[in-house]
This record gives structure tokens, C-alpha cells and sequence, in this order.
């Protein structure tokens, strides 16, 4: 299974398309937002008309398209997640991150078993019920077998407050017995980012360790996918080389894996680089992207991919996400420390780059309420099985009413009851309440049951 087909990235079909489309007429691109608003997603050549986008007009009709198209599939509900870096340690050579191998500007740090509870532990306490479970490309004495054990260790702390209840992975690519292994310890997601496309860029940036094989990491999700590991997250670290490149390339790893498994990802993650420690590159990218272009991009896979969920992490400030919540975003981390064990201790000099958003879970969930967002803490589609095909069955914006509307209330209402502020819990609370109000049929008779349900004491309850 290394055989990655040689058109499979097709810079040269990348670059003709966008040649091709470089002017498209204003009759053009409203016929591709046209098809946008359907939602049935996009071709590359549509892709690329959108990315020529540049007048103010046109650009506000994209993201007027893609708010419509994301408030029709997923309401207001945003996903909540935390990463948790478990080391530091790597033997690779990417020159925009600080974990990279000579940097010795860094404490090294692989976070014992015990360490890696009391982290779990921390964030039980603020409310958390998803992690992201993260490390460099070099483990400690026992291999792979040190992620597998991080995993069990996150999933075996239960306390008074609760437990984490989704463990997501973005660990460096592994071979398929391996993601086999993965998989049986119950992961939610793997992810993982090219980086870049562009191969010759790629070769540049990555100089040194496992990581500068290009077609290894290129086929990673393939091979994630035939061990059966169904939701799987894709990405790319925009600032490395040019978006509209990097995204029509994305567009067709997605369309690879949609051909090949009749499911393509089930999220895209838009990184964008940040200062980093003893790194240049990152604190001078290649190729930076602009405020708008970010935004752009957004609104662009928002409309490319309708059912993908879209990941905004707190490398962006907080007015950059709430910008981005409408255009796209269905799933932000919040609260998160890039340094193994930051959790329990702060220690900045071992993070991975710098954040853009230091605000504490309460003070996110507030403000995401207040503009009228449900935070959701559900994980019921991955307990009930509904992964893969079978969730992109049920993303319908039909059937998200039923169950992901109603579950992600009641999450949010354990989460209030449990954890938050009264601040935070009385802005919360008033939001459940109009929320339900605005709702009818199946969906508000499920909604009321499940939040009366967590009101009279019960936890993790969902349909
Ligand atoms: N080590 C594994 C790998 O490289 O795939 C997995 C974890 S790595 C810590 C997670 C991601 O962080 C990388 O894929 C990269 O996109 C991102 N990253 C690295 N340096 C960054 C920077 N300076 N700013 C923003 N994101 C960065
Ligand atoms: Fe290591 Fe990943 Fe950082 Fe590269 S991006 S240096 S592989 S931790």
C-alpha cells in the first residue's frame, strides 16, 4: 500500500485549472455560488473560480453563501476540544516548528503515564469531554506503544467531575498494523497535515528525519482508512507555500479518498503559522496569508466540502474565530497549552509555536454564547457508531436537527450545571431557553427531554 499513484497530487492539472479560471466573469462566479448553496459540494474548477475572488462585492456574497450553507447544515452548534501535547520530543527537521530536533532552545519533555492522568485530570476539571492527542515524531523507549498506552491512560481517568469521552489523534504517519492498533484503543479522529502539497516546497522546509518522505505522509490517510479507522482529518499549514495551490491540492487528496473509500475526510484543519521558538521560517512564513485570505479560504471549503467539519484552533486570535465561526467553522479548541504538561504547570519555553487565543474554557464558552453559538461537548455520533459513510448519512440538515441539535444542548447544559461560572451559566442557560423555544416537532420534544433529563442531575445523556 506505498504506492502512491504519480497524478495523484497533479500539480500540473492544479495550475491549469487556476489558469484557466483566473477571470471568470461575474455571470460565472455567481453560477458556481449558485451551485454552492445547493450543497452538494464543488469541482476543482469551481474551487478555483472562487479562489480568484478579490472585489469587496464578490467577496461578501461569498461569505454570505457559505454563512447560509453552514448555518442550514449546522445550526449554531460549535464543538468544543482540547489538544494535549503529550511530548515534545521529535527526530524530524520541520523548519517552522520548535520540537524540531536541533532546536536546542527548548525543554524536552515525553510526559509519563501518570503525568499524562493528572493532565487528563485538569481538564476533566474544566469541563472537557474531547482530547486531541498530540506529540512529536519520536517516542520514549517503548515506540509506538507509548501512544497506545497515552490513550488508555486518558480514557482510564473517571473523577466526581467526569471523564474525557473522545480521544482524537494527530500523530506523525504510521504504518497500517499500526493504525489497526490505534483504532482498537477507540480513537476518535486521526489527523494529520500534509503541510504542504507542493513537493518542491516540501523537500525545502522538511530537511531532515522520516518526515521529509513526501508520498509516506501523502498516503497516511489511506492507510488510516484501510486499517478502518473511518473519520479521518486532513489539513494543510497555510503560510508554507501559495493557498490557492494548496487548496486545489488538498481538494484533490479529498476527492482521492472520496473515489477510493466512498467517504472523504471527516474534518479539515486551516493552520496557520505562528511564531514558533528558534524558527525563522515561522516567524517570517514564505508565504504569509492575509486576514481576508484566511477568511476566504474558510468560506471556500466551507462551500467545497458542506458536510467536512472545519477545525479553527487557538493559534487565531479570538476575533478571528469568532469571524470564522460564521463562515465555516464547526469545531474550535479552547483553553489549549501547546507544552507537554502545561496544563498543570505553565512552562511557555517548551510550546510548539505561539497561541493567538489564551482565554480560559469558561471565558470562550461565555463568549461564543453570547453570540449565540451552542457550544457542544457531544460525542455521540462516534459512541453510537456513526462514523464514516454512516455520519455523513446522517449530516443531513434533516437529520442534524434530530440529533445533533438536541445533543449538543444537552451537553451544553452539563457543561453549565458542572463546570462554568455563574457569569457564564446564567447567559448559558438563557441561550438553552430561546434556543429550545425557536425549535419544533421531534427535535424540541428531544431537546427538552434531554436538558430536563441533565437538570435533574443526569449526566451524559443523548439520542
Ligand atoms: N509531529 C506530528 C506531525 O508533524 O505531523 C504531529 C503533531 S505536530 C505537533 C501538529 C501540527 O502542528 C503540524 O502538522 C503542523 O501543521 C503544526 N505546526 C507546526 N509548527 C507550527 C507553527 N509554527 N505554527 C502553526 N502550526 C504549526
Ligand atoms: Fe516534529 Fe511535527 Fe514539529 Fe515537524 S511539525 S518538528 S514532525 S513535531
Amino acid at each position: 500500500m506505498y504506492n502512491v499513484p504519480a497524478d495523484f497530487i497533479n500539480e500540473t492539472k492544479v495550475w491549469e485549472t487556476l489558469e484557466q479560471n483566473k477571470n471568470p466573469e461575474p455571470a460565472q462566479l455567481k453560477e458556481v455560488l449558485a451551485k454552492a448553496a445547493e450543497m452538494k459540494g464543488l469541482n476543482l474548477a469551481d474551487v478555483a473560480v472562487l479562489t480568484s475572488i478579490s472585489d469587496p462585492e464578490m467577496l461578501g456574497e461569498l461569505f454570505n453563501t457559505a454563512n447560509t450553507v453552514k448555518e442550514t447544515i449546522y445550526g449554531k452548534r460549535l464543538v468544543l476540544f482540547v489538544p494535549l501535547y503529550i511530548s515534545n520530543l521529535c527526530a524530524n527537521e520541520c523548519l517552522y516548528c520548535a520540537f524540531r530536533a536541533t532546536n536546542k532552545e527548548i525543554d524536552r519533555h515525553a510526559l509519563s503515564q501518570e503525568h499524562i492522568a493528572r493532565e487528563t485530570e485538569v481538564l476533566i476539571n474544566q469541563g472537557h469531554k474531547r482530547v486531541l492527542l498530540v506529540a512529536g515524531e519520536s517516542y520514549p523507549k517503548k515506540g509506538f506503544d507509548y501512544v497506545l498506552e497515552s490513550i488508555r491512560s486518558v480514557y482510564s481517568v473517571k473523577n466526581e467531575h467526569g471523564e474525557i469521552r473522545r480521544v482524537n489523534i494527530n500523530v506523525a504517519p504510521l504504518a497500517v498494523d499500526e493504525f489497526k492498533q490505534l483504532k482498537a484503543e477507540g480513537i476518535g479522529t486521526y489527523q494529520i497535515f500534509q503541510e504542504t502539497y507542493h513537493r518542491e516546497t516540501y523537500q525545502k522546509v522538511h530537511v531532515g528525519g522520516k518526515k521529509r518522505d513526501y508520498n509516506w505522509r501523502v498516503w497516511a490517510l489511506h492507510r488510516a482508512m484501510e486499517a478502518g479507522i473511518d473519520d479521518v482529518g486532513i489539513g494543510v499549514l497555510f503560510g508554507l507555500f501559495d493557498y490557492r495551490f494548496e487548496i486545489m491540492a488538498m481538494m484533490q487528496h479529498i476527492f482521492e479518498l472520496e473515489d477510493k473509500f466512498g467517504v472523504g475526510p471527516h474534518t479539515i484543519s486551516v493552520p496557520r503559522m505562528e511564531p514558533a521558538t528558534n524558527s525563522d521560517m515561522a516567524s517570517h512564513p514564505p508565504f504569509p496569508v492575509s486576514d481576508i485570505d484566511f477568511r476566504k479560504i474558510v468560506a471556500i471549503l466551507r462551500l467545497a466540502v458542506p458536510y467536512t467539519g472545519i477545525i479553527m484552533s487557538t493559534r487565531e486570535t479570538a476575533k478571528m474565530r469568532r469571524d470564522t465561526f460564521a463562515l465555516g467553522v464547526s469545531q474550535i479548541s479552547a483553553g489549549s497549552k501547546t507544552n507537554p504538561g502545561g496544563y498543570e504547570e505553565a512552562n511557555e519555553i517548551s510550546g510548539q509555536f505561539s497561541l493567538g487565543d489564551h482565554r480560559p474554557l469558561d471565558e470562550v464558552i461565555r463568549d461564543v454564547a453570547s453570540m449565540g453559538y451552542i457550544p457542544s461537548f457531544c460525542t455521540a455520533c462516534y459512541r453510537m457508531g456513526r462514523t464514516g459513510q454512516d455520519f455523513m448519512d446522517l449530516a443531513k440538515p434533516g437529520d442534524i436537527r434530530l440529533h445533533c441539535a438536541p445533543n449538543g444542548l444537552s451537553s451544553f447544559k452539563e457543561y453549565l450545571q458542572n463546570y462554568a461560572s455563574s457569569e457564564t451559566r446564567e447567559i448559558g442557560d438563557q441561550l438553552i431557553r430561546e434556543t429550545i423555544a425557536g425549535m419544533s416537532g421531534i427535535a424540541k420534544q428531544r431537546a427538552e427531554k434531554l436538558v430536563n433529563r441533565v437538570e435533574a442531575g443526569r449526566d451524559d445523556v443523548y439520542c
